[in-house]
């Protein structure tokens, strides 16, 4: 049957493990892919640009902002970061499902554009991804190994804004058992399948 794809908004704070959950899924559905968003951070050892994010420079971000060409952007942690519009509106128009790994800010801005898009606004929709305790955020994100103890700082400093605005969400996962997470969000996507409004097509009305 013809319907929009699903655009997942998954939020949540730094190390709280939306790489981890995802990448049950991504093996699970070839098909689902993430919004390769643009970011100013450097990348971690590992991170392959255009594959993690596009890393641009401050300028080309920037130029790229005059241009248009994001969704969204915000200043987290102290570098930019922004959603392509090329990322998400062709594909869900397609029928595609994509994972947008943005921040609060980036729900917030997400939502208010998209509201106003009937073409394609019904795809969104947001989920919240918490940890089980705010220790456990902490040993995670000291775990990865990949942030400088400033970093660290900046992250748990954030963290405590981005779990207070949980109920702005449609869903909310607690990532205690990774792969319990995973099939949790597995569900929602099931569901978000089953809406009405995504339909593009009524056959049994034929
Ligand atoms: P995010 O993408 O939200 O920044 P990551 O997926 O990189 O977070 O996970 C941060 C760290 O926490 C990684 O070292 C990962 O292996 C670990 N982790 C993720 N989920 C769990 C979990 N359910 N239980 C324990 N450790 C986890
Ligand atoms: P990290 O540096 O750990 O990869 O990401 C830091 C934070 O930036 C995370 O909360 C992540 O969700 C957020 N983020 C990543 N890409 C985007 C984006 O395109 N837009 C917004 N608003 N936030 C993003």
């Amino acid at each position: 049957m013809k319907r929009l794809g699903t655009a997942i908004i998954l939020s949540g704070p730094s190390g709280v493990g939306k790489s981890t959950v995802c990448s049950f899924l991504f093996k699970k559905y070839a098909e689902l892919k993430f919004s390769v968003s643009c970011t100013t951070r450097a990348p971690r050892p590992g991170e392959v640009d255009g594959v993690a994010y596009h890393f641009l420079t401050i300028d080309d971000f920037k130029r790229r902002i005059d241009a248009g060409d994001f969704l969204e952007w915000a200043e987290v942690h102290g570098n930019y970061y922004g959603t392509l519009k090329q990322e998400v509106k062709p594909r869900v128009i397609n029928g595609q499902d994509i994972i947008l790994d943005i921040d609060v800010q980036g729900m917030r801005l997400v939502r208010k554009s998209v509201l106003a898009e009937p073409e394609w606004g019904p795809s969104v929709i947001s989920v919240f991804l918490a940890p089980p305790s705010f220790a456990a955020l902490e040993q995670r994100l000291r775990g990865r190994g990949t942030e400088t103890e400033e970093s660290i700082q900046k992250r748990l400093g954030n963290a405590a804004k981005e779990l207070a605005a949980w109920r702005e969400y449609d869903y909310i996962v607690v990532n205690d058992v990774a792969e319990q997470a995973a099939n949790r969000l597995d569900a929602i996507l099931t569901a978000a399948h089953a809406r009405t409004a995504t339909c593009l097509e009524a056959p049994w009305l034929a």
